[in-house]
């Protein structure tokens, strides 16, 4: 179906993008994969070309833009290449970034943006604890103020770009007599004393990031260094949420989308009983049916992409985006698993990859069981 979202300067971006991954990325996807993370070269490459402060005002070396539907477009080149690298560039980019523009003070954005900007500076955010993740209000990470200081202890799991980042927006509880209203947000630097991080940890798919625990035992964090109003932390996140969740619909559609187009190609190719093996009667059907689940998601994505542009998408329409995508994602690529045979079990196949990759996205950032708690709560029951 023709989307009607995009102009030419949005596809404009969409190519930079796409040359850049072509480039800089599909060439090397064994090395990322067999080093579980990403480079520093990837990330200052991406800076080079205007990719990661798409939303970052330009005084502080970031494209100045607005338009969310700019960092979308990137969002569903990466995804089409690898859900995985698109999931640390969404943290970065699409998760952090509106941290760091809207809660700074002019010092922490002159002390972040720009190297934010050039990728001299990755960075991550920490809400999980190994504790519990679905019940956010509960994180037992504490920030107690000494002086003109934090003084922070806990620890945090699954976070993304966790082993490499440079900056962790890290939330704590600041008052243990308040539940969501005593969390505060803080930037924890790479390097500073106490704070350290476990493994690379091993996960079933998403090979190309890193994802890590984190430690912090008696990390003093200037005030300088808090992010927003004390006692404002899952406020802040409540509502960032929203793009979070928005951003992982976009990914998840544009990632299924992709490994469907490639194995609409391979049954044409491939062959038994001496005919392309979609030419069977249950495979064509098949195919039409993901074809149809796609388009249909992919109509309901850019409706939400469309409001939350104009700053109107709902808590829980971005939900419904976020699990009904995830779930349509697994089930596709499923499929497309299916219609390879034998090979779509070998992890040299891409399909392989990526059915491996789209597991997760039914538990993040919310799983689908807190998406439709929302929806039901937003239904009034
Ligand atoms: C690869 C990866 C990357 C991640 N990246 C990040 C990151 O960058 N930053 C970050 O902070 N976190 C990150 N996470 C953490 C992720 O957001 C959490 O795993 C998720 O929120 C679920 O929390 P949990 O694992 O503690 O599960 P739990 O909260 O222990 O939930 C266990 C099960 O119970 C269900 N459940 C819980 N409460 C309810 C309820 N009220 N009703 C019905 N069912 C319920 C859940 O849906 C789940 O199925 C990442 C996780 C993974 C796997």
């Amino acid at each position: 179906m023709r989307r009607t979202l995009y102009g030419p300067e949005h596809e404009a971006l969409r190519a930079t993008a796409r040359e850049f991954l072509q480039r800089t990325v599909v060439p090397r996807m064994d090395e990322f994969v067999a080093n579980r993370g990403l480079p520093r070269d990837f990330w200052l490459e991406a800076g080079k070309q205007g990719l990661l402060g798409l939303h970052v005002p330009d005084e502080w070396g970031g494209g100045g833009s607005e338009d969310y539907l700019f960092g979308v477009v990137v969002s569903e080149e990466f995804a089409r290449v690898s859900a995985s690298i698109a999931s640390c560039y969404g943290i970065h980019s699409g998760v952090c970034a509106p941290y760091l523009v809207d809660l700074t003070t002019e010092a922490q954005k002159e002390r972040w943006l720009p190297r934010f900007c050039t990728g001299e500076l990755v960075t991550a955010i920490a809400m999980t604890e190994p504790g519990g993740g679905s019940d956010l209000a509960a994180l037992r990470t504490t920030a107690v103020r000494d002086g003109d200081d934090w003084v922070l202890n806990g620890s945090k799991t699954f976070i993304t770009n966790g082993y490499s980042a440079d900056l962790v927006i890290v939330a704590a509880r600041t008052d243990p007599s308040k539940r969501a209203k005593g969390i505060t947000l803080f930037g924890v630097e790479a390097g500073m004393p106490g704070f350290t991080r476990g493994r690379k940890l091993d996960k079933v798919g998403q090979t190309e990031s890193d994802t890590a625990e984190l430690f912090f035992s008696d990390v003093r964090v200037p005030d300088a260094l808090r992010i927003g109003e004390e006692g404002r932390g899952f406020i802040a996140m409540m509502e960032r949420l929203v793009q979070e969740r928005v951003g992982a619909a976009v990914s998840n559609t544009a990632h299924a989308s992709q490994i469907l187009d490639e194995t609409i190609e391979y049954v044409k190719a491939r062959k038994a009983f001496g005919t392309p093996v979609g030419s069977f009667q249950h495979n064509k059907f098949k195919v039409a049916e993901l074809k149809t689940k796609i388009d249909v998601t992919q109509a309901f994505v850019d409706q939400c992409v469309a409001a939350h542009t104009a700053r109107e998408l709902t808590a829980a329409d971005a939900a419904k985006a976020k699990w009904w995508s995830a779930e349509v994602q697994n089930d596709v690529i499923d499929e497309c698993v299916q219609l390879h045979g034998g090979y779509g079990y070998m992890n040299e196949y891409r399909v392989a990859r990526a059915w491996r990759d789209a597991r997760v996205t039914k538990i993040w950032a919310g799983s689908n069981e807190i998406m439709k708690e929302i929806i039901g709560r937003d239904l009034g029951l």
